[in-house]
């Protein structure tokens, strides 16, 4: 398995205002597939998905990646398997407004052990048009694809993806989602998206369902959609 996660357990806070974050959580994930963690809002999918990309340390348990254990990792090696193994897009694009979006892509590639070719992935997510552009010349839906693109260029293994579509409109979104299936089918990515919306859960191959901390489900979808199909 590529991804294991065991008793995974995380709380925040202390006395009354304890939070049990994440419950003692199993749950094993495939290379190469698209997850979609769905659950209400507070039920742990964020935490869940910092813990996976190594942003923050479990109160107990285990998390290993390619055999490797990220959740016991030292501070260097955390940095590093962020670096090299882990990309992160968020709601709110965080690009550079000072930056073009070329040069939003190449601050991540200049660091990268291996970037991929620059051309290759802004051609994959049709931005190449865009790339003297500042990210206030571009809609949401383009910034949320130069995010992506700035995510893709070091060639994680895994692509973490919170609430990507959140703040686009129907038609936005599934112009982004068609390019996570394609950097899928043409990069093998693993991708785990968090999302509200039930509709994005039929492009996954897998759907996990989070529930006051604790894994309510996780279940192979026996109709996948592609993200071309999907009634947003
Ligand atoms: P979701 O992503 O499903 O909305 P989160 O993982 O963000 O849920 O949060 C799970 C629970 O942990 C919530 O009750 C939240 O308030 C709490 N929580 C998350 N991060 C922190 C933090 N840094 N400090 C205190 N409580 C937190």
């Amino acid at each position: 398995m590529f991804i294991e996660i065991k008793n995974a357990t995380k709380t925040y806070g202390a006395g009354e205002t304890l939070v049990k974050a994440l419950d003692n959580v199993n749950l094993s994930l495939e290379e190469g597939r698209i997850y979609v963690i769905l659950g209400p809002s507070g039920s742990g999918k964020s935490t869940l998905l910092n813990m996976i990309g190594g942003l923050d340390r479990l109160e107990s348990g285990e998390i290993t990646v390619d055999g490797r254990d990220i959740s016991h990792a030292d501070k260097k090696k955390m940095t590093q398997y962020r670096r090299e193994d882990v990309g992160f897009v968020f709601q709110f694009y965080n690009l550079i407004p000072d930056l073009t979006v070329q040069e939003n892509i190449e601050v991540v590639s200049d660091i990268s052990k291996n970037p991929m070719d620059i051309k290759e992935v802004m051609d994959a997510l049709d931005i190449s048009k865009y790339s003297t552009r500042f990210p206030k010349e571009l809609s949401g839906g383009q910034q949320q694809r130069v995010a992506i693109a700035r995510a893709l260029i070091k060639n994680p293994k895994i692509l973490l993806c919170d609430e990507l579509t959140g703040a686009l409109d129907s038609k936005s979104s599934r112009n982004v989602l068609k390019f996570i299936d394609k950097v899928n089918e043409k990069f093998h990515t693993t991708i785990v998206i968090i999302t509200h919306n039930e509709a994005i859960a039929q492009m996954a191959d897998a759907v996990i369902r989070i529930k006051d901390g604790q894994l309510a489900s996780c279940t192979d979808n026996q109709q996948k959609v592609s993200a071309d199909g999907l009634e947003l």
